[in-house]
């Protein structure tokens, strides 16, 4: 993301938090409240061999519960594009009502270029660096983009020996061995299944055939779709696609043989397959589906192609992928846009049920974990609705008045 990519993410978030606020009557310095970060955390890891990188934590808000959020190794990561996203943790948090707050974190660096072993120091010295601000009842990070649970792992270890703490309850996203929780991995997509099935239950659409398009078959993507192909079957899956392009059959595609494509790290340009035709990454976007699932990356939808979307239905799986202007123009054009805070909060829900786990140390099932993230995701949307619906605005608007209410 460009430098200026970063500053409009932290506008566009500030920006939504400000309209609504004042729709709402509050006053500027309620909202300034909203917007100010508790606590900015930037320092710099340096390596044993001397490499150098700049990293970020950022601490929102608390109101509700602990700090809760990710943690990215990223070369973009910068001050206000962590900011950006611990502010966004906390309304989301609090749109699907968990007892959490929103906290974000990041290390400026591409971890292409770094050994294992540099990995590996560079996470457990940004774990030390944070030990005395973080912890099971003050802020609870996870993984996020280039991180995961074997570098979750090293952190969680890293934070007991600097703390003694063996709860295990310092982190979400660990290994299962680790104290990580079942479900986790496809806690997003599955929230999303079922944010879409509450969707189109209020729009009475859940007895037809609808078309579906995914863009970015990834971690999300993939789960989304062969949770949604077995819960949902008139949900016909006929385009999805990764950064090379996509595939497309307009009589139906298998989600499950495309997922097991996908994980031997083959690229959608090599799949053959009868009957299978290849389109581009934006002809995806432009199909005359009934829902478009965007699950890849923030901003694919702009002003250079909101005209030609044509789905009726758009799920942001992903975070941010349609800008202001194109969201704007969209809602205009009667879409139905289920935004990103409630749509893909499946991932911090089972991350919270991970962290409940840990504090009272037991263990569920994935059954149990599923059922609850359920609940969460059904309840959520319900919520979302009697707002929508009392106010008579578009579904992001009313996700953001359910969050304001519950942390102004
Ligand atoms: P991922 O890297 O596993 O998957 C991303 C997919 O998008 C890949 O298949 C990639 O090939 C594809 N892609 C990249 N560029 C593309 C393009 N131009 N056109 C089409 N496809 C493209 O990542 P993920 O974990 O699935 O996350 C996807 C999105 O969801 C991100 O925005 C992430 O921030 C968001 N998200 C993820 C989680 C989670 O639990 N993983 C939770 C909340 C939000």
């Amino acid at each position: 993301m460009c430098e200026e990519g970063t500053i409009n993410m932290l506008e566009t978030a500030q920006s939504i938090i400000r309209r609504i606020g004042k729709q709402m009557g509050l006053l500027p310095p309620e909202i300034d409240k909203l917007l100010k970060p508790n606590a900015l955390h930037s320092f710099e890891i340096k390596l044993d061999n001397g490499k150098s990188f700049p990293a970020y934590r950022v601490q929102h808000n608390n109101k509700r519960g602990p700090y809760k959020g990710g943690i990215r190794f990223h070369p973009e990561v910068n001050a206000d594009e962590v900011q950006a996203l611990a502010t966004l943790m906390s309304f989301k948090t609090a749109a699907v009502d968990l007892p959490l707050g929103g906290g974000k974190g990041g290390v400026s660096v591409n971890p292409r270029d770094l050994s294992d072993i540099e990995i590996e120091e560079l996470s457990r010295k940004y774990a030390r660096y944070m030990a005395p601000y973080i912890g099971p009842t003050k802020d609870v990070p996870a993984p996020d983009v280039n991180t995961d649970g074997r570098i979750i792992d090293w952190m969680v270890d890293e934070y007991e020996k600097t703390t003694g703490d063996k709860s295990k309850a310092s982190f979400t996203g660990k290994s299962l061995r680790n104290g990580g929780s079942q479900g986790r991995d496809a806690a997003t997509g599955r929230g999303g299944v079922i944010a879409l099935r509450e969707l189109l239950k209020h729009d009475k659409k859940d007895k037809q055939t609808l078309t579906v398009a995914i863009q970015g078959f990834g971690n999300v993507g993939s789960f989304f779709a062969t949770i949604a192909q077995k819960d949902h079957p008139l949900w016909k899956l006929i385009s999805a696609s990764d950064s090379t392009g996509a595939v497309f059959d307009k009589t139906g595609l298998h989600a499950k043989a495309l997922d097991k494509y996908k994980a031997d790290r083959q690229s959608f340009s090599n799949y053959k397959s009868t009957g299978l035709s290849f389109i581009s990454n934006e002809e995806l976007l432009k199909l005359k589906v009934d829902i478009l699932i965007l699950a890849g990356l923030g901003d694919v939808i702009d002003q250079k192609n909101m005209k030609q979307i044509q789905a009726k239905y758009i799920i942001e799986l992903a975070n941010g992928p349609i800008n202001d202007k194109a969201y704007d123009y969209l809602i205009t054009k009667g879409k139905t846009i289920l935004p990103d805070i409630i749509a893909n909060a499946g991932g911090v829900i089972v991350s919270y049920l991970e962290w409940v786990q840990n504090r009272q140390s037991i263990r569920w099932s994935a059954s149990e974990v599923n059922k609850k993230l359920e609940k969460y995701m059904a309840n959520a949307m319900k919520e979302l609705y009697k707002v929508a619906d009392t106010n008579k605005v578009p579904l992001k608007d009313a996700a953001f008045m359910v969050a304001i209410k519950r942390l102004a």
